[in-house]
């Protein structure tokens, strides 16, 4: 049996692990790391770059670099965070027709799915090369407090790079099972999750194998980068201040900005005080400017105090959900890495009244979790049981836009459940059903999920007919909607599966350019392999050459220099069967060298009465 993976698809970094033998394990990438930064790159050479190689090409890129896709996946462009954050992204967004965002790079445009498949592919490739078989499987985690579009678009993420997406669970979810895996006392634990990007909070009960997710509240849009988006401003401002130049309009500025924000970010985290130092960010008619300054913890945390308490809604609504008070909860679980910023630990404190535990591995935890869930779906771990919650109410527009749930949130999934509705006015032959996914009571303020249209209602007084909505979530939290009229028995469903934004052409045509391109990287790395061979090939053969060439034959000579010739003219060409080529023709040359200086020296030894027997190079020279 294959295995299945578990994959944490995060804002900033993802991770993705498997189990074997009830021991979960991390599968280091291409380059040998636990993690992979979530950063996709397309250079001016058309090249394609992923993770840790495009991180560090971003200085250099900034227009060409994609990173924090996962804050737009499966967001509409108008929407309030994705307006706040088009001012300040180096990269472009566009509006597509319908609605949805998509990421400009220079002659065409990508849906931040298609972007995510990209690390996933190179997740999966690593996980390939590492267990050395295919790998098609996957579990994917989200965010608890992702909508119904957000855990679409995320499925279609994994869709795209060729991976069958057996379960999207949510991150703490996922935590805790990594965390209780091996432990039999029962607990309710809650998990606080800050991340690259979002915010969430779950809590749970654990009690012999059984994972139970009492409640789930978050912040889809808080996490780590608006940490470093504080430091970024408070520097920018500061420079401003010293030098009069604003960085805001510099991207390349903008960018070194962001990541000496970042690393200051993670250094204050153990120092209580770090330089910045920035040399030629900018410049004017006096000459080069530098950015040089020094941050204190103390100022990190009085930047960031907002943020911090910006979690405390979300902990006190997860604490009200699951009727709990703070004392009644074991344990306090750290995940995400903005979680080892220590002024988290010490509000997390405040909020629940004990010491939290971040003795987990906060970047590797979820992955973990996701594998030891694949590993319960297949069979494999077999007295864990997961039971989770949908973490957003779902129902439908009523009259006068107002939103009547039909399942509540926090409601343990999966789950059906329906609600009768009726008409409005007299003779009503149809009926407009908008579903809607959210905690407002006015429908507009919720996020609309779709809207179809139930007809053939025979006609009757207002109020009479019965209209049956039923909504059904699966495991994943992914949500099915359908209408019945009973007199009629007209029924319509809502392809709530579209709303992603990516209808299932287009998530086809990505899947085949997605292999399109695993192919080129494919026979990028061939000709990569083939140049690497040749060169050291040319480079050594030409040494040793050099050193016998007034002892050999003028054939083998010529037949040498011939195909050292051929080499150095291929050498840059891109083709892997012509380097190929070159590279066995010169091989051949060489060992013919080779063959006869053997020869030459065994006769001479006959002659001098010894044995022939092969020759170590120095004597060779002789
Ligand atoms: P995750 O999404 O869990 O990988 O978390 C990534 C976020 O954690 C990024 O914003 C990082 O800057 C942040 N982070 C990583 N290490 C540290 C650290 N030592 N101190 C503060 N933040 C960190």
């Amino acid at each position: 049996m294959s295995k299945i993976i578990g994959i944490d698809l995060g804002t900033t970094n993802c991770c993705v692990a498997y189990l074997e033998g009830g021991e979960a394990h991390v599968i280091p990438n291409q380059e040998g790391a636990r993690t992979t930064p979530s950063i996709v790159a397309f250079t001016d050479k058309g090249e394609r770059l992923v993770g840790q190689l495009a991180k560090r090409q971003s200085l250099i890129n900034p227009r060409g670099t994609l990173y924090a896709v996962k804050r737009l996946i499966g967001r509409k462009y108008e929407s309030a965070e994705v307006t706040e954050a088009r001012n300040r992204l180096p990269y472009e967004l566009v509006n597509a027709p319908n609605g949805d965002i998509r990421i400009k790079i220079t002659d065409k445009d990508l849906a931040p799915p298609e972007i995510s498949a990209i690390v996933l592919q190179k997740l999966r490739d690593a996980a390939e090369a590492f267990l050395h078989e295919k790998v098609m499987e996957a579990i994917i985690t989200c965010p608890a407090y992702f909508n119904d579009s957000q855990r679409q678009a995320t499925r279609d993420a994994g869709i795209i790079a060729g991976l069958e997406v057996l379960r999207i669970i949510n991150e703490p979810t996922a935590a805790a099972l990594a965390y209780g895996l091996n432990k039999q006392k029962a607990e309710t634990i809650a998990v606080f999750d800050l991340g690259g990007g979002t915010f969430d909070i779950s809590i749970l009960e654990l009690q012999e194998g059984v994972f139970k997710v009492l409640s789930t509240s978050g912040d889809t849009y808080l996490g780590g980068e608006d940490f470093d988006q504080r430091i970024m401003e408070h520097l920018i401002e500061e420079f401003k201040h010293t030098t009069n130049i604003d960085l805001h309009n510099d991207k390349m500025a903008l960018q070194r900005v962001k990541e000496a924000s970042e690393k200051a970010k993670c250094e204050l985290s153990t120092a209580v005080e770090t330089e910045v130092n920035l040399p030629f960010i900018s410049g004017d008619k006096t000459g080069p400017k530098h950015l040089v300054t020094k941050l204190s913890r103390s100022k990190l945390e009085q930047l960031c105090d907002e943020l911090l308490e910006r979690t405390r809604g979300p902990c006190e609504q997860a604490l009200k959900d699951a009727k709990l008070a703070p004392d009644q909860i074991d344990t306090v679980l750290l995940v995400g890495g903005q979680t080892r910023m220590p002024k988290v630990a010490s509000v997390v404190e405040k909020i629940f009244g004990k010491i939290p535990n971040n003795s987990i591995n906060p970047d590797e935890v979820v992955a973990i979790g996701a594998a030891i869930q694949g590993s319960i779906i297949k069979g494999e771990v077999q007295d864990l049981i997961l039971m989770d919650v949908a973490s957003l109410s779902l129902g439908i527009e009523t009259k006068g836009g107002t939103f009547t749930k039909v399942i509540e949130r926090n409601t343990p999934i999966p789950t059906n459940k329906s609600m009768t509705f009726t008409t409005v006015q007299d003779n009503q032959k149809m009926v407009r059903v908008h579903v809607l996914q959210g905690e407002r009571e006015i429908a507009e303020m919720n996020k609309s999920l779709g809207v179809f249209m139930l007809t053939g209602i025979p006609e009757s007084p207002a109020g009479t007919p019965h209209i049956d909505v039923t909504f059904t979530i699966d495991a994943n939290g992914i949500v099915d909607v359908t209408a019945v009229d009973r007199a009629s028995g007209n029924k319509q469903e809502i392809q709530i599966s579209a709303s992603s934004g990516l209808t299932e052409t287009e998530i086809q045509r990505m899947i085949e350019s997605a292999r399109e391109f695993s192919d080129e990287d494919k026979a990028r790395k061939e000709m990569i392999k083939w140049q690497t061979r040749l060169e050291s090939l040319i480079a050594s053969s030409q040494a040793s050459f050099n050193e016998v060439q007034n002892l050999l034959k003028a054939e083998d000579r010529r037949t040498f220099e011939a195909a050292m010739e051929e080499a150095k003219k291929v050498v840059t060409k891109t083709d892997p069967s012509e380097l190929k080529i070159a590279h066995d023709h010169l091989e051949l040359a060489a060992r013919a060298i080779s063959n006869s200086l053997m020869e030459m020296f065994g006769a001479q030894q006959k002659q001098q009465g010894k044995p022939a027997e092969p020759a170590p190079t120095e004597q060779k020279q002789s």
